[in-house]
């Protein structure tokens, strides 16, 4: 029995990336662990959102979670500004960490390179991330690939946290899945498939039309040998391919290879579409049913309320430790 943290910006709607690499993982570990699942809409905010969509976007990822399996008998589901302890100990992490340490943060790198303005709040978004982990008392932090090294810097925070002023966080372990942790764009396989990319056609969303999955597959790039076969170095675009086909079948790679030899690219493309959607039905039946029920919000209410008892001890314990506390 372990505890278990995961979070997912609402900056977007979901892509299979982020299904692939983290969601799909999650429903699992609920039966024997005490699980945290937490819109992290607080994040999000580190680059603009619209008002509207950024409240769309965290009820509908609220109920994504539920659709793709999470029970809230079992695990515990919340909206992060929900629960103060997150800013309040992510400031005191900020307090924690050197500027230099979040600078080198390849997120960091890549979300603000080429941008005019760049919020402060990109910069000390790992201190909210380590925040997140660490009022838990979390021992494992199921992610994708990208976060290993947030995972990491929220490890040396705890450790210099509590080596300067009290042993009271538990270190985490991030979780990454040996398959599917780095799902590739569809438009340009040297970049990972994220939620906000400008390109709708660089990414296949949870809630896209069978009609429109299918769409965006076959214009998925490609090479121009023509051949169905696992190259990571040499055919990037066709391998991510093959990870999306294996993930969502549950076939191997060796397997499709074999299914599609002497066969073009045009029949894999209109077959991977078709997997891919019938992946995303049943999540997506549920998804309808969920979106328009009050049954959404209850559960939120009642998630904020369990994260809120437990968190705000664990703050309680880093304001003593620091001397933000006035008695005692
Ligand atoms: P954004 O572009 O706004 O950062 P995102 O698609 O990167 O959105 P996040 O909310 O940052 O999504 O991450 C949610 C989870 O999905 C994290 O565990 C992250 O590691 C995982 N994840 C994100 N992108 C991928 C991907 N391309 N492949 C596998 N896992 C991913
Ligand atoms: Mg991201």
């Amino acid at each position: 029995m372990s505890v278990i943290f995961s979070g997912i910006q609402p900056s977007g709607t979901l892509t299979i990336g982020n299904y692939l690499g983290a969601m799909k993982h999650f429903t699992n570990l609920q039966d024997d662990n005490e699980c945290y699942f937490c819109v992290v809409n607080q994040h999000a905010i580190t680059v603009p959102q619209e008002k509207k969509a950024l409240k769309q976007n965290s009820k509908s990822l609220a109920a994504l979670y539920l659709a793709s399996g999470i029970d809230p008998d079992k695990s515990t589901l919340f909206i992060q500004s929900e629960v103060p302890a997150h800013a309040q100990l992510g400031w005191i992490l900020q307090c924690v960490s050197y500027i230099g340490e979040l600078e080198r943060m390849t997120q960091f790198k890549d979300k603000s390179t080429g941008k005019d303005a760049v919020s402060a709040g990109l910069l000390t978004y790992p201190p909210l991330m380590a925040a997140d982990i660490l009022l838990y008392g979390t021992e494992v932090v199921p992610v994708g690939d990208d976060q290993k090294q947030h995972i990491e810097l929220t490890r040396n925070l705890a450790e210099r946290f509590n080596r300067k002023f009290n042993d009271i966080f538990v270190m985490p372990d991030a979780r990454i899945p040996k398959v599917g942790a780095r799902i590739m764009s569809l438009q340009d396989p040297t970049r990972k498939m994220s939620k906000s990319d400008s390109n709708q056609n660089a990414y296949i969303s949870m809630l896209d039309e069978p009609n429109t999955i299918i769409k965006k597959v076959k214009r998925a790039v490609t090479d121009s040998d023509g051949v169905v076969r696992f190259d990571k170095e040499n055919k990037p675009a066709i391998s991510n391919l093959l990870t999306i086909y294996s993930l969502c079948s549950g076939k191997s790679v060796e397997d499709i290879e074999a299914m599609y030899e002497g066969r073009g690219y045009g029949d894999f493309k209109a077959e991977l579409g078709e997997v891919i959607a019938e992946t995303l039905r049943p999540i997506q039946e549920r998804y309808n049913e969920l979106i328009t029920s009050s049954e959404l919000d209850d559960i939120l209410d009642l998630g904020a309320e369990k994260a809120n008892r437990k968190a705000s001890k664990m703050l309680a314990k880093a304001e003593r430790a620091m001397g933000l506390e006035r008695k005692r």
